[in-house]
């Protein structure tokens, strides 16, 4: 997937009201809808990153769209484009994307299925939803590589997890451990990633690690965390501190959430387009090899030019912390 915002950082949000920052507050942040890149320029709604928080542990981007009807949305379509210092995942509810990059992967994202890639220091792919594709629905998540890793080899995994079955509900822990199920794929960061269905009226209550903070992003039904319903679309975001994460879902249907944690990122980040760097320098050497041809590879088999990377700002970009505690103007 590809970040088509100029300026990601200069959304609005609804965060957390002043104040609401113990332990046990949920922060609730809302959708914004973003044209995601390619000719026909399908909408996502992104909830990370956002002007009042950047990551969620080494989360730092979330994209969540449909169910889409392909018949009238065209799908996914997603040229050639470049990463650097992060992770993709892809997981899908429904659908298939057919994923190409310059490692010489080629791998189809199937509902279910972790396809977990590593940019490092530079890594090009293309998305296509396939033809057998009607309903295209699922997620994009970028994780952040710390500085010691931001530049190892670039590298693709595919993993799919059996699903769990908890007290209330089922869960897919596709990166990390929850409910007695640990997850294989390497990460760089201590991180959970995991499919969480809730039955109909039913509570599901986790045991967490206390050191995470953690991310609920809902799809389908109104879930409350807590005390604070989540609608769908939304990503609530709590603080660590907490052993335990109860969800309730009190509708007649099950819902579904895509769970994020990790303990708080300790670096701040420079993100801009589809690179990840820790300086304005650094994105600018990153934007100029795309443009230059080298370092990211090649990707092969896909029908279509590469996209090119947007102009940069005129204005130097800054480095940014997880979270914006005050309100700040400019980004
Ligand atoms: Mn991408």
């Amino acid at each position: 997937m590809t970040n088509t915002e100029a300026h990601p950082a200069g959304s609005k949000s609804a965060g957390a009201p002043p104040g609401a920052d113990g332990p046990l507050a949920v922060e609730v942040l809302t959708a914004r809808q973003v044209p995601l890149g390619g000719p026909r320029a399908m909408p996502v709604r992104r909830t990370l990153p956002q002007r009042t928080r950047t990551l969620i542990g080494a989360w730092c981007f979330a994209d969540h769209y449909g169910p889409d009807d392909v018949s009238l949305t065209g799908g996914m379509d997603v040229a050639p484009h470049p990463h650097t210092g992060l992770q993709t995942v892809s997981w899908l509810f429904s659908g298939e994307i057919e994923h190409r990059d310059s490692l010489g992967s080629h791998a189809f994202v199937r509902p279910g299925e972790l396809n977990l890639m590593t940019g490092g220091h530079g890594i090009s792919h293309s998305e296509v939803s396939t033809p057998r594709t009607t309903v295209l629905h699922g997620v994009q998540l970028w994780v952040a590589l710390p500085d010691e890793h931001r530049h190892t080899e670039r590298d693709f995994q595919h993993y799919v997890p059996a699903p769990v079955p908890l007290d209330g509900g089922t869960a897919r822990v596709f990166l990390g451990a929850l409910a007695g199920d640990t997850s294989p794929v390497r990460t760089f960061t201590p991180l959970l990633g995991a499919e969480l269905s809730v039955d109909p009226h039913a509570t599901v209550t986790l045991d967490v690690d206390p050191d995470f903070e953690h991310g609920v992003l809902v799809d389908t039904g109104d879930v409350r965390l807590d005390g604070t319903v989540l609608k769908p679309t939304e990503l609530g975001c709590t603080a660590p501190g907490r052993d335990t994460l109860t969800l309730a879902n009190e509708g007649p249907q099950a819902a579904r959430v895509v769970l994020l944690g990790g303990p708080p990122f300790g670096e701040e980040i420079v993100m801009w387009w589809n690179f990840i760097g820790r300086s304005h320098d650094d994105i600018v050497r990153a934007r100029d090899d795309w443009t230059k041809g080298t370092r990211f590879g090649e990707v092969h088999g896909y029908d279509g030019a590469p996209l090119p990377a947007p102009e940069l700002p005129n204005a130097p970009l800054k480095p940014r912390g997880r979270m914006r505690r005050t309100a700040e103007t400019g980004a």
